[in-house]
């Protein structure tokens, strides 16, 4: 794929809309019921170019860095066509590469497209009967449901059949994974997305306040810390949240970020699992729940992971404890978790972690690599 950023003179128009795009960008990656961390990808297509946003960026950083790729829609679209992997071709070191979701953004024949792991959307997503739940509150709307595809080629497949016999479909809901708005400039597609979140949005229960007194006793191990957020007690405190984080894996990122199963322990084991250390073979995990008590966080803990964990509270906050639930299958975890043809592998990805609330520090790059896998964090 060739990088349409050879040396080109934009016309006031082009660059007046790539900073609209901009703009719109930092807006909607900086509220964390829309997008958490490099999730969530921004696109606009001008005189045969599609712009879109970088693997690995966060859309929140939009008017700081540059996080755009430039690419020949035309080339893009016979990628498709072809199967030919759109992004390794942008592989070389320090080159921005499109994100995994560029097919989705090439074929989707609108001119913006904003992709968002809406905390709301992905609540009704996870849901056996979310597409008749959502029937009535996205009545007029031209809305589909995509059920669950792997990111990249698969998903945009799906989306392509489904856009086939109804073109002028501009809002997607995605199973288990997002939310998707379309619109022929950034003002129209926001002005949609506003009005999809409306009419999505749930009321999170009320969860009881956290019992500090086994916290406590973590708190004493090295490298544990209170959480920052009290939300994320409810993952402790909240039966429901508890009965739904057993079932499964609801999203990629969620398995990404935070492992395949939770580690949530009832009061009376968790010492002596801190005691031998909780290195199991998948090492400490970036945060434990403990039943009834709340939770703790491993200072460790990435600025990515604590969004992925804030965003997950936030699911399950919205999740009735009678709703059926949808959860990813064996093998399509671990497709997620592997380096699959489809995905990307983040070698050397910038890893921060933020102690202080809106802080955000340089990580000492104690940590694991990342792979990133089959999924939508770029
Ligand atoms: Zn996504």
């Amino acid at each position: 794929m060739k990088n349409a950023a050879e040396p080109k003179l934009f016309s006031t128009r082009q660059e007046r809309e790539l900073a609209s795009l901009r703009d719109l960008s930092a807006r909607v990656g900086s509220d964390s019921l829309l997008v958490q961390a490099s999730n969530g990808n921004t696109s606009i297509k001008l005189d045969g170019i599609l712009w879109i946003k970088a693997s690995g960026k966060w859309l929140s950083h939009a008017m700081q860095e540059e996080m755009l790729v430039p690419l020949e829609l035309a080339e893009v679209q016979e990628s498709i066509r072809t199967g030919a992997e759109i992004a390794s071709r942008h592989a070389q070191k320090d080159e921005l590469r499109p994100s995994i979701e560029t097919a989705m953004h090439a074929l989707l024949r609108h001119r913006v497209v904003i992709h968002v792991h809406s905390i709301n959307a992905i609540a009704w997503a996870i849901r056996v009967d979310g597409p008749d739940q959502l029937r009535k509150r996205l009545a007029g709307l031209q809305w589909q449901w995509i059920s669950y595809a792997a990111s990249g080629i698969p998903l945009a497949q799906e989306i392509e059949k489904a856009v086939a016999t109804a073109p002028e479909t501009d809002v997607l809901i995605l199973g288990n994974h997002g939310l998707v708005v379309c619109g022929q400039d950034c003002h129209t597609a926001e002005k949609l997305l506003r009005e999809v979140e409306r009419r999505l949005a749930i009321v999170p229960r009320r969860f009881p306040k956290p019992d500090t007194t086994v916290l406590a006793l973590i708190a004493h191990f090295s490298k544990w810390q209170f959480p920052d957020v009290d939300l994320l007690h409810a993952l402790g405190t909240d039966a429901v949240s508890r009965k739904i984080l057993k079932g499964g894996v609801l999203y990629p990122c969620q398995a990404i970020f935070l492992g395949q199963t939770v580690p949530l322990f009832p009061p009376a084991v968790v010492v002596s699992k801190f005691t031998k250390g909780l290195n199991g073979k998948d090492g400490t995990p970036p945060f434990v729940a403990v039943e009834r008590s709340g939770v703790m966080l491993n200072e460790k803990m990435t600025s990515a992971e604590r969004a992925t964990l804030v965003g997950l509270a936030q699911v399950t906050q919205r999740t009735e404890e009678s709703a059926q639930l949808h959860y990813l299958n064996e093998e399509e975890v671990t497709d997620v978790l592997s380096n699959g043809a489809h995905g990307y592998k983040e070698v050397g990805v910038t890893e921060e972690k933020a102690n202080s609330p809106g802080e955000i520090k340089k990580f000492d790059g104690e940590r694991k690599t990342i792979y990133h896998g089959n999924a939508c964090v770029s």
